[in-house]
């Protein structure tokens, strides 16, 4: 991957009608070869992103850059994109062959550069042996690999997807994510990708956007956003967390210490000023809280009593509640698991680097 700059959205608004903006004011930049996610709720506005880059959106305002070129005003095709839908939209009445063949045949190809290029592409997507079949004879996985082919027999520069996994079923769908991934490393063209899973996002890109009605909430590597997130939205969204409250309770002079869920002084961060009373969410993932009879030097800790243990496959989720009530959630690996039962009273630890706390 090349640190150059390939599409760059600056400053984009869109609304449709008089209603609220659906993006507001979005600044962007994707890299030549890059895997890049737009993950967000439903609504939250990454289909009208993808379709704005395609050119089947205009921007109210604002501007896009693909490969040095403002083609804000450009039509979809004077761009070097192509898109891929969940739905495949393929020719029914088209064989694959044709199919994939359909926009070479547009641009009038000589007929022997069109067959081999069309096999080289089933090649690529191992449907070799399937030129002849009726897209209604193929499965969902395979129509799903005939609708890439034929998106990037074009040589696009940018492959736009949007939810293009989302109707396979799960097992399907994993095994899809792994072999996209690995086209896009093998062709080393830029993919954008829209999807609002989250485990979809965290394995197959190297750069991912987080939205939120309109807006990007962050930008990052997935370890980045998983590891350190900015905002409480994008901690909740990505992957399962503990989202606890705290507040200044003690300041002193390079720290200050937070009550968390009405437990006393149990938090510690470096004093940026902070004053007392100041509100900070505080997210642990589940799999970083151990189960114990008493905290050890060092811990952070919540006293909690058990509500109840569900065998969930590789790992124990044990639901333990605070004594104000809080739900935590705590997932032991099998092989760690801990003694305790339901309706005792344990405390729930985690050391303080697990705390990922985010001023409120
Ligand atoms: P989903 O995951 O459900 O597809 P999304 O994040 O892709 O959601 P968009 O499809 O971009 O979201 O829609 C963002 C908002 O813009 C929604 O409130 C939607 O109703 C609105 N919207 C999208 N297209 C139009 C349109 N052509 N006219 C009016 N409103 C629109």
């Amino acid at each position: 991957m090349t640190g150059e700059v390939f599409v760059q959205l600056i400053n984009v608004c869109k609304s449709f009608d008089r209603e609220e903006a659906v993006l507001k004011n979005l600044n962007l930049e994707i890299k030549k070869g890059q895997f890049l996610t737009l993950l967000g709720p439903s609504g939250c506005g990454k289909t009208t992103t993808l379709r704005s880059i395609a050119g089947f959106e205009t921007p109210t305002s604002g501007e896009i850059i693909i490969d040095n070129d403002n083609v804000t005003q450009s039509s979809p095709h004077e761009r070097c994109v192509n898109t891929v839908f969940q739905n495949y939209a393929l020719f029914p009445h088209m064989n694959i062959f044709d199919n994939i063949a359909f926009g070479l045949k547009m641009k009038k190809l000589p007929k022997m550069e069109i067959k081999d290029r069309v096999f080289e592409m089933l090649k690529m997507v191992q449907l070799e042996g399937y030129e002849n079949r009726m897209p209604s004879q193929l499965s969902g996985g395979q129509m799903q690999r005939v609708a890439i082919a034929r998106a990037v027999i074009n040589n696009p520069k940018v492959l736009l997807l949007d939810e293009p996994l989302g109707a396979l079923d799960l097992k399907l769908r994993k095994q899809m994510q792994l072999e996209l991934k690995r086209l896009q490393r093998k062709l080393g063209i830029t993919f954008i990708f829209v999807t609002h899973d989250q485990e979809e996002a965290l394995t197959m890109s190297d750069s991912i956007v987080v939205m939120n009605k309109g807006v990007i909430e962050q930008a990052g590597t997935p370890e980045e956003l998983y590891e350190r997130p900015k905002t409480k939205f994008v901690a909740d969204f990505l992957g399962e967390t503990n989202i606890l409250e705290g507040e200044v309770v003690k300041i002193k002079e390079t720290e200050v210490l937070l009550n968390l869920e009405q437990e006393q002084d149990i938090i510690r961060i470096p004093n940026l000023n902070y004053d007392f009373g100041d509100k900070f969410t505080v997210s642990v993932r589940p799999e970083r809280i151990k189960i114990k009879s008493a905290p050890e030097e060092g811990d952070v800790w919540l006293q909690c009593r058990i509500k109840e243990k569900v065998y969930s496959g590789f790992v124990i989720k044990t639901i333990a509640t605070t004594r104000n009530g809080k739900e935590i959630v705590v997932n032991e690996p099998i092989e760690q698991r801990s003694s305790f039962g339901a309706k005792e009273d344990i405390f729930v630890t985690w050391k303080p680097e697990h705390s990922i706390v985010i001023k409120a």
